[in-house]
């Protein structure tokens, strides 16, 4: 009687394969293969791309979907096989959206713009990158025109936040920027904290070792896990029993390295999580960048820069880097890993500065993209809100408006999603602490697993099956809301600080 489902199934289960295998072939780019490869990759990925678009956005498809929803009739909409139908007929519409030479244009340019970014970023040049950003914006307006909206940054912020508006970031990004201003303004009245306690030489099979023992803690199993080295790192899963997470190691810096470490394994966590009878189903997976960071925060910031987590770290740092740490008492350690400072590269940002990274890029893709701030400006009108928003002087665009590849590889419409996520990660961590009590207590003794099996329980297990607004919703009760997160830093800045010592 499932005869059609099964069928849109196979098919879709064909997809993810051919899906799972060009993320393999990717970590492979990322991480082992040798530099001349890199052209004989892109052709057979190309190669992939080409097939699992023609599998998925066919005519095939619509009809295996139509066919699957007329067998399901109104069965339960709650079901398994009512989101898959939901949640492909989402995914297929919107592929069929935009034509493949507008795609290939796309990528293209995305390719060649990457090149020029990168030589414009080493020379400090913006007018060498602005010809290639105004190509993509181009690009962009055309691909925003394949879809009907009133607002040409919605339909952009779709592809990363499905269903989020700009209407509603930028009401929370006014509330965020409101409450980060004065707080940042605080801080910089405030004794400024002392960091050498993180200074040191650390030796990189001590960092790895270290890195591996505190993953694992989280829920990196390595069985089902490895860990790498990546010049950016990220993480990847191929399948549910496969998840890549990468780092990079520095010996003048265990704290860049390690932390990254958690940040990955937040996000190989969220993906690990998925409730397994969506394996090779469209719902795999997490729902939306923003979510997905919310887990990557949740693990990297909420739990590893909190006081009880350092507890339980700083005896294995003195372990793992002998004599390094052995004056620095927990306070001075615990310190010196929240410690505020206003600076220019937002990936290097601590938690109190980087939203508002973040939501100036934000600012300033709408004026783009809407073509209200001329491209030769843009060097300009970005050192002018880091004056604004965190009162220092950006002296090279290197270190401006060239930072980020994002813009070169047409991510824009992406930026929200890091705030967005630092946004939602302290709404589900107020949801948690409310199911349970003290559960920070538990991270002194390395106890991470009432954590993970809540976040599993509450927003993992779900992969796609819901939109990110419902998944928020069903996790923390109510919609996106910045209150959360700014009290967590007020809390953060108070303790760290020292509350009422302001000068
Ligand atoms: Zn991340």
């Amino acid at each position: 009687v499932t005869q059609a489902v099964e069928a849109l199934r196979q098919r879709l289960a064909q997809v993810q394969d051919l899906n799972a295998v060009m993320m393999g072939l990717e970590w492979d780019h990322q991480v082992i293969m040798p530099p001349r490869g890199a052209a004989g990759r892109a052709e057979a990925l190309a190669t992939l791309q080409t097939i699992a678009h023609e599998r998925f956005a066919g005519d095939d498809t619509g009809r295996a979907l139509d066919a699957a929803a007329a067998e399901l009739g109104d069965a339960d909409p709650e079901s398994l096989e009512a989101a898959i139908v939901r949640v492909a007929r989402r995914d297929w519409e919107k592929a069929r959206r935009v034509p493949g030479d507008l795609k290939a244009d796309l990528a293209r340019a995305g390719t060649i713009g990457y090149e020029a970014w990168t030589l414009a970023r080493a020379d400090s040049d913006w007018s060498l990158f602005e010809p290639h950003l105004a190509r993509m914006l181009e690009l962009k307006r055309r691909y925003v025109g394949c879809f009907e909206a009133d607002c040409a940054y919605d339909v952009l912020l779709d592809d990363y936040e499905e269903g989020t508006t700009t209407a509603e970031v930028s009401r929370v990004f006014a509330e965020l920027k409101a409450g980060l201003l004065p707080l940042i303004r605080d801080v910089a009245t405030r004794e400024p904290i002392d960091p050498s306690p993180l200074r040191g030489e650390f030796g990189l099979a001590a960092q790895e070792a270290l890195a591996r023992r505190v993953v694992e803690r989280f829920g990196f199993d390595a069985t089902g896990w490895r860990m790498d080295t990546a010049v950016h790192p990220f993480a990847i899963n191929l399948n549910l029993g496969d998840v890549r997470i990468t780092t990079r190691y520095e010996t003048t810096d265990f704290v860049t390295s390690l932390f990254s470490a958690l940040h990955e394994t937040g996000h190989g966590l969220y993906e690990a999580g998925s409730d397994p009878r969506l394996e090779r189903t469209p719902l795999v997976g997490g729902v939306s960048l923003g979510l997905h960071e919310s887990q990557s925060r949740m693990w990297e910031n909420i739990v590893g820069r909190s006081r009880p987590f350092s507890a339980w770290l700083l005896p294995q740092l003195r372990e793992a880097f002998p004599g390094q740490l052995d004056d620095v008492d927990l306070d001075a350690y615990w310190r010196a890993v929240n410690a505020v400072q206003p600076s220019l590269i937002r990936v290097e940002a601590d938690e109190i500065t980087y939203s508002l990274h973040v939501i100036m890029r934000f600012e300033l893709e709408q004026d783009m993209i809407e073509g209200r701030l001329a491209l030769s400006d843009v060097p300009e009108a970005w050192n002018a809100k880091v004056r604004e928003y965190l009162g220092i002087e950006v002296p090279s665009d290197a270190e401006g408006a060239l930072q980020d590849v994002h813009w070169a590889t047409g991510a824009i419409g992406y930026f929200p999603t890091y705030a967005l996520g630092n946004v939602m990660s302290a709404q589900i961590w107020e949801a948690a602490r409310r199911d349970l009590p003290g559960v920070e207590d538990g991270f002194e003794r390395g106890e991470f697993a009432p954590l993970r099996e809540w976040l599993t329980e509450h927003v993992y297990r779900f992969g796609r099956t819901y939109t990110p607004r419902e998944t928020l919703e069903g996790a923390v009760g109510g919609p996106l809301d910045a209150t959360p997160y700014l009290r967590y830093l007020g809390d953060k800045v108070a303790s760290v600080y020292g509350a009422g010592q302001a000068a």
